[in-house]
């Protein structure tokens, strides 16, 4: 027998009313902050993602799904959307586009990861990325959209954790100091955070063993270490969330797992959260564009997990809009019956009345217990004598009530329905 591989799951038709209320409330939002849609491939080329996301991430080290193709070259699965937008702004020439530039994405992301609750090997971002500003006013703007984002789902009690790391100029100080005291306390820190000290010490702020936990509990704050621009930059930030009633928390232990963030970072928290429970997160990426081969330009982008989004929503018994059932169901009893079952169902469908017809031989009690469990408005029943008349019986599958219709008649009673 062979099953979906670990780490994944298939989305059966029961759980569709969530996904594509979410979908619908991402296209929504994204309609009301002026984003545009971009799909980009499954793969890309390995080397776009470990430039970006950075040589000493988890994602980059231990968490890709690279391999090569028949020609060699070595390509990965897409574990992130935002590298793959700006590889498309640079390539589709977006700088010459009114700036910013602001697009959005649903897409799957692979990452290698230990399974549990609300973490996948495959699993499913809703993202929007607003590139060609520097402008603080954006940053509040995409954290703004990400909360409308959430709290027009119904989600409730949802916390903003904001952070800001600097940029290149202030960075290497904090690092400096960063290190500093990591060193100091380097005998006490776990095997992984040793190698986060030589390679990444950004890293060692992420760790989710308790014994580092407490450590970066007392770190150096990046924000003491901030340069004038990026301070005058996070103040705006502030300021601008205050102005809009968003409430957010100061988290100084806030970097995210991506190299490629500069300045603001946040993350966004459902009711009862936990620290594996982040249901979206996002900042600033000045240099990533041309770190990518492009010109020099600032951006700010935010990517939602939508398999987190619909475990929250089911947590919190949040009802979703249920998908539309067919309009009618073609019961049918003898094979001429059957005949003129096929040409009309065909022909409803054609006139955009959703319809399922029975297939096989079964009893009339049977075809309607199908018409039940479909959930179907109502029940066409076809019988040798509904064919002598030239009339078709219509069942309310509701009330149960029956008449007697010629085809034009049916067609204007189902016709009002849909
Ligand atoms: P990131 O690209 O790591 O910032 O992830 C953005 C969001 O995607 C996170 O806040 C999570 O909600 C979600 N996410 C990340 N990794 C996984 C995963 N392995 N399984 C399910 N959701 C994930």
């Amino acid at each position: 027998m062979y099953k979906a591989p670990r780490g994944t799951v298939d989305i059966l038709p029961e759980e569709q009313a969530y996904w594509r209320y979410v979908e619908a409330k991402a296209a929504e939002v994204c309609q009301l902050y002026g984003y545009q849609r971009l799909d980009t491939p499954v793969f890309e080329e390995a080397a776009l993602f470990t430039r970006s996301i950075g040589e000493g991430t988890d994602i980059v080290t231990k968490e890709m799904y690279i391999f090569k193709d028949r020609s060699g070259k070595a390509l990965a699965l897409r574990p992130e959307g935002t590298a793959p937008v700006c590889r498309a702004y640079i390539e589709h020439g977006m700088d010459n586009l009114p700036q910013p530039v602001k697009l959005y994405y649903l897409a799957s992301a692979f990452r290698y990861e230990r399974p549990q609750a609300g973490r996948y090997r495959q699993h499913h971002q809703f993202g929007c990325e607003a590139i060609g500003d520097a402008d603080p006013a954006l940053d509040s703007e995409v954290i703004h959209l990400a909360c409308q984002f959430f709290t027009s789902l119904g989600l409730k009690e949802i916390t903003v954790q904001l952070n800001s790391i600097g940029c290149k100029v202030c960075r290497p100080d904090y690092v400096r100091a960063l290190k500093g005291y990591y060193q100091r306390r380097a005998a006490d820190l776990c095997p992984d955070c040793e190698t986060r000290l030589e390679k990444n010490p950004l890293r060692l702020l992420d760790c989710k063993r308790p014994e580092c936990q407490h450590i970066a509990d007392s770190s150096p704050w990046s924000t003491d270490f901030l340069c004038a621009d990026c301070r005058a930059h996070f103040t705006a930030v502030t300021e601008y969330l205050r102005s809009l009633t968003l409430s957010f928390s100061l988290n100084h232990r806030l970097v995210r797992g991506l190299d490629y963030y500069t300045r603001t970072v946040f993350e966004v928290q459902p009711l009862n959260g936990g620290a594996l429970s982040a249901l979206g997160g996002g900042g600033r990426y000045d240099d990533l564009i041309e770190q990518l081969g492009g010109k020099p330009t600032p951006a700010v982008g935010f990517a939602a997990g939508m398999d987190r989004v619909v475990l929250n929503l089911k947590k919190q018994g949040i009802p979703v809009p249920p998908l539309p059932s067919p309009c009618v169901f073609i019961a049918h009893l003898g094979n001429k019956a059957k005949a003129e079952a096929v040409k009309l169902a065909a022909s409803l469908r054609t006139q955009g009345i959703s319809a399922v017809m029975a297939t096989g031989d079964r009893s009339l009690k049977a075809q309607l217990r199908q018409a039940d469990s479909l959930g179907t408005g109502y029940a066409i029943i076809i019988g040798e004598e509904e064919m002598e008349n030239r009339k078709l019986t219509l069942r309310n599958m509701v009330s149960g009530e029956q008449q007697s219709l010629t085809p034009v008649e049916l067609r204007a009673v189902l016709g009002k329905g849909t």
